[in-house]
């Protein structure tokens, strides 16, 4: 049992960098690519112990380095991030009212120069891990390309991101890349059921939503996904009957934040797929809120192919809108307001 075995999916990349570690090939830097909260830091963070440990079978979870690297007390490994995501762990404060920049600064690459001129001071390896290293600016990329023409003997470098697009062509090319996958939907049913204890059921909703990332699911296994989930349900359900009085209700209770907007406004929209599917006899299990089916057959007999549609164009359409800080409450109600319509 290693470190590598709590890592969910991933099984090719995970047999790759174990013989990349046992064969003494390592490379100076890698890329590793794909969706969010997929796994991609948990593994690079796992490949960072396996290069450093001295256990048995590495990376052992057990020995002095690896739980250094855990607790990120590692003198050998730096974790580069935009300030804003390093202030999110708690690793760093602003002062005063000063904001967190949220692109990685040239400064902090400067930073590094000082750990590339020494040999490790307590492992084997110098690691730095950039964590969404596309926030780094092209100014920025130029200058970590630097780094990068001229490696520092025992030195890797790993990038994680979720937009490789947004790095120089110089930049990925001069890293070895690894692509990461979505995690498969039974892989986090069976985690969330398995570590969270959550009930089949749910842990499928879950599932569904996260479309992949084990990061997303967990992260709706804290946000109370289901009580919100049961709020839309009984609005999308009752949306043709509702009276101006039932719109303001619903708009307000939905329009309450911004966050709660975002959230609603996600749902709603899995909703309506899931009635759209049901509509055109897809099979149910390709369903998000599969433990809803009597719920949604009933609703989409009644509301209709292109009204689904319409709502669907709505929901997206507010989504977008928000995203330009738009007024929660009035974008509910203007959405609930359309859809009653059509
Ligand atoms: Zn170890």
């Amino acid at each position: 049992m290693t470190v590598y075995d709590s890592i969910l999916g991933h099984k090719r990349q995970i047999e790759q960098l174990k013989r990349v570690r046992d064969g003494g090939r390592v490379a100076h830097a890698y890329l590793f690519y794909g969706p969010d909260g997929v796994g991609k830091e948990l593994t690079a963070f796992a490949f960072t112990q396996a290069l450093n440990c001295v256990g048995e079978e590495a990376p052992c979870g057990e020995c002095e380095h690896c739980r250094k690297i855990q607790r990120g007390g590692h003198p050998d490994v730096r974790l580069v991030a935009s300030e804003e995501e390093l202030v999110a762990r708690k690793l760093t404060q602003v002062e005063g009212r000063k904001v967190a920049s949220r692109q990685i600064r040239r400064e902090q690459l400067d930073e590094l120069a000082d750990l590339f001129r020494h040999r490790p001071y307590a492992g084997r390896w110098k690691v730095v891990l950039v964590v969404d290293a596309d926030l780094m600016n092209e100014n920025s990329q130029n200058r970590f390309l630097k780094t990068l023409e001229e490696p520092s003997p025992d030195s890797v470098i790993i990038l994680l991101t979720s937009r490789p697009e947004a790095l120089l062509p110089t930049v990925r090319s001069r890293c070895q890349a690894l692509a990461f996958n979505s995690v498969p939907r039974e892989d986090i049913v069976g985690y969330l059921n398995k570590e969270h204890g959550i009930e089949a059921d749910a842990a499928e909703v879950f599932a569904a939503m996260a479309q992949g990332s084990l990061g997303r699911a967990l992260a709706l296994v804290e946000g109370e996904v289901l009580a919100v989930r049961n709020q839309v349900a009984e609005a999308l359900s009752g949306m043709l009957d509702a009276d101006l009085e039932d719109i303001l209700g619903m708009a307000q209770t939905f329009g309450k934040s911004r966050p709660m907007a975002l959230h609603a406004l996600e749902i709603m929209e899995f909703w309506c797929r899931d009635l759209l599917l049901l509509g055109a006899g897809v099979n149910a299990a390709r369903l998000v809120n599969l433990d809803c089916q009597t719920q949604l057959s009933q609703t989409a007999a009644r509301v209709g192919t292109r009204s689904l549609v319409r709502w669907i164009e709505g929901i997206r359409q507010k989504r977008r809108a928000m995203d330009t800080n738009a007024n929660p409450r009035m974008t509910m109600e203007s959405l609930f307001l359309s859809m009653r319509s059509c």
